[in-house]
């Protein structure tokens, strides 16, 4: 077998468009997703994994039987699908040595990704870069990661005498829209836990998101004419504006980092009669997760007092929880991982996610699950871009990771 190219092996996923859609009820949500599926089924079963396959949902399954005894098995998960709010087909990727400064993406557009806004470019002198020409997406996100469980499928089958347990191996479709998890077979994958290689810079490990839960909020008012409104018009827009006044002024996305949750304002539509508020809540720490529930309950309670029972109507639906919660009873798979990226040569960095990932849900699937980088940068934008030699970085960390110990 010749082996592949990590990089060749990435650019050519990269051709692949996969972008997946919100408004499709279908699983997987583009016809296209399967393209990138069978070819990486096919790929996975002329290296000799057992039992690769793609399911009739586009998720992609495989696995490399242990060489070595008494060892855990371990899953490695990414995921297929890119985002279609950025044009996604006809990628124009260019390899390049970068030496510093701003990168001209595109020289009859004028496109450039400049220094002072990507401060993480200063880290990466000296090293072979891919970029876009400026007019599309890459799709680092998230074909970094399955380039690189391919790299390391390929070498372990190339390398028997690599000491290692069962590797189970899983991709995804549709994880940008928050489907990923959905149809994945965590009971046939059999994986005592897995990583998701879904991050950006090597050595990164994320095991903290958010707790998640989203909010509706319809205002009755009473319409009058205005010319005759006094003492009996209630506007609706306005109750909604008086909720929202209720609500902490700073605990919003624009306002807060870190650790901070938030509670943000997505959506605001109505009339005289009628409104509706779209809120999404956020909050890592659960008990101040649910603290912003009440919040947001005790203003609908003031406004029914203030103007009426059933003024306010206040729904709450739960998204997503933090993943830490689960990872906790299982300090070892964030230890294998940090040693894993030492033994790489990195120092593992681990900074709370805010927002979710497919690996929150599998954790409280049965399969704690944090996240790896890819050494990915400005995902989901025109200016996204991959450090190769961080991707090779990162193969060498899956190797340590499962390496027999
Ligand atoms: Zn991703």
């Amino acid at each position: 077998m010749i082996l592949m190219d990590l990089i060749e092996r990435f650019l050519s996923y990269v051709a692949i468009d996969t972008c997946s859609r919100e408004d499709s009820p279908s699983c997987p949500s583009t016809e296209h997703q399967f393209e990138l599926g069978k070819k990486l089924a096919q790929e996975l079963a002329e290296m000799g994994a057992k039992n690769a396959r793609v399911d009739e949902h586009c998720y992609v399954y495989a696995e490399i039987p242990a060489n070595t005894e008494g060892q855990p098995v371990i899953g490695l998960i990414a995921h297929m699908d890119v985002v279609d709010c950025v044009p996604s087909a006809n990628i124009r990727p260019r390899r390049f040595r970068y030496e510093g400064g701003d990168i001209v993406l595109n020289e009859e557009k004028k496109i450039v990704m400049r220094l002072a806004d990507n401060p993480r470019l200063a880290g990466q002198v000296g090293h072979e870069l891919i970029v876009t020409d400026g007019t599309t997406l890459l799709g680092a996100d998230d074909k970094a990661g399955v380039a690189e469980i391919m790299a390391l499928a390929e070498y372990l089958l190339t390398h028997p005498e690599f000491p290692h347990g069962t590797v189970k191996i899983g991709f995804t479709p549709d994880e940008e829209i928050g489907r990923g998890a959905d149809l994945f077979d965590v009971e046939g994958f059999q994986a005592d836990f897995a990583y998701t290689m879904d991050g950006d810079f090597a050595g990164g490990i994320e095991f903290e998101n958010f707790n998640a839960a989203a909010a509706q909020v319809i205002l009755h008012g009473h319409s009058v004419h205005p010319g005759s409104a006094k003492g009996r018009m209630v506007n609706a827009i306005k109750l909604g504006m008086k909720f929202n006044s209720l609500l902490p002024a700073h605990a919003v996305p624009e306002a807060t980092e870190g650790y901070e949750g938030f509670f943000h304002l997505n959506s605001f539509t109505g009339e005289e009669e009628k409104a509706e508020l779209r809120y999404i809540i956020r909050d890592h720490d659960a008990d101040k997760f649910e603290i912003k529930k009440e919040q947001m309950k005790n203003a609908a309670a003031a406004m029914n007092l203030l103007y009426g029972e059933g003024t306010v109507e206040l729904t709450i639906r739960e998204q997503y929880r933090n993943m830490k919660e689960i990872i906790d009873q299982h300090p070892e798979v964030v230890a294998r991982a940090q040693d894993a990226i030492r033994k790489a040569g990195l120092s593992p960095v681990s900074v709370p996610v805010r927002g979710g990932t497919d690996g929150a849900r599998l954790c409280y699937m049965g399969l704690p699950c944090p996240n790896l980088g890819t050494g990915g940068s400005n995902y989901h934008g025109t200016h996204e871009y991959a450090d190769a030699d961080e991707m090779r970085m990162c193969v060498e960390i899956l190797k340590e990771i499962v390496r027999a110990r």
